[in-house]
């Protein structure tokens, strides 16, 4: 991000915004809610349009119409399912229009512990494993930039812990994770570099370490 401003009407939900997101890491991305997180992280995805300064992925610039799944993933909202699909067939359609073939699907469905409810609709699922089925999304295109939207929210303790380690096994892989929370506690057990903003505005960029050992 370079100055990266967005404003709805009145409202500059992001603020001459600039910070750097490297691979190898979990970036923690903390802000109360209303901080520009999403925004932000839209922005980036192409969803929504800067309205002024720099938001690159890659060195690209994303559109809703040109976002490569082996480029960049992303869970933005658990809610946006289609209750009476399965979950295989989530994954199906999304990879058929992108190139991907039912073998990979079978693999994440693997990855996020979802191959034993493949065939379930996804309207029954509960909240945790309707974001595993958003982070099975993401992952089909094997992609390098990885981004996700406050997803610990409203999970039990197990599904945390479970979050925390994939993120982790995703940097140890050396992808580039981007992980939104208005939760320090998470922040610090799960990031390794935390990047904190308020009101559309950088507040501090650092390493989680720098940041824990000062306080
Ligand atoms: P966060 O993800 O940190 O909770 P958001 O990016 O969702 O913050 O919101 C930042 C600000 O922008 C908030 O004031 C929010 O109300 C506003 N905002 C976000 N999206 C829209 C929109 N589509 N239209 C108008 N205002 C919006
Ligand atoms: P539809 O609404 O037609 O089913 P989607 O909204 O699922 O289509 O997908 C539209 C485009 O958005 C896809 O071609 C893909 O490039 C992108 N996309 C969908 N889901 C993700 C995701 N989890 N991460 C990154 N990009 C995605």
């Amino acid at each position: 991000m370079r100055e990266l401003t967005k404003k709805y009407g009145g409202t500059r939900a992001v603020d001459r915004l600039t910070f750097t997101v490297e691979p190898g890491h979990v970036t923690g991305f903390l802000g109360p809610n209303g901080a520009g997180k999403s925004t932000t992280m839209r922005v980036l995805l192409g969803l929504d349009a800067p309205t002024s300064g720099e938001a690159l992925v890659n060195g690209r610039r994303y559109t809703s119409l040109r976002r490569p799944l082996h480029e960049v993933g992303a869970l933005l909202d658990a809610n946006a399912l289609h209750p009476g699909r399965s979950a295989y067939n989530h994954l199906l359609g999304l990879a058929l229009t992108n190139g991907i073939g039912p073998t990979r699907v079978a693999e994440v469905l693997e990855r996020v512990g979802l191959a034993g409810v493949a065939r379930k609709k996804a309207g029954g699922f509960s909240l945790g494993m309707k974001q595993r089925l958003g982070i099975a999304a993401a992952l089909l295109g094997d992609p390098g930039v990885l981004m996700f939207d406050e997803p610990v929210n409203g999970l039990d303790p197990d599904g945390v812990r479970w979050i925390r380690d994939l993120m982790r096994s995703l940097a140890a892989e050396g992808r580039t994770v981007l992980l939104s929370s208005h939760l320090m506690s998470e922040m610090a057990l799960t990031a390794d570099r935390i990047v904190i903003v308020g009101r559309g505005r950088l507040i501090v960029e650092s390493a989680m370490k720098d940041l824990t050992d000062a306080y």
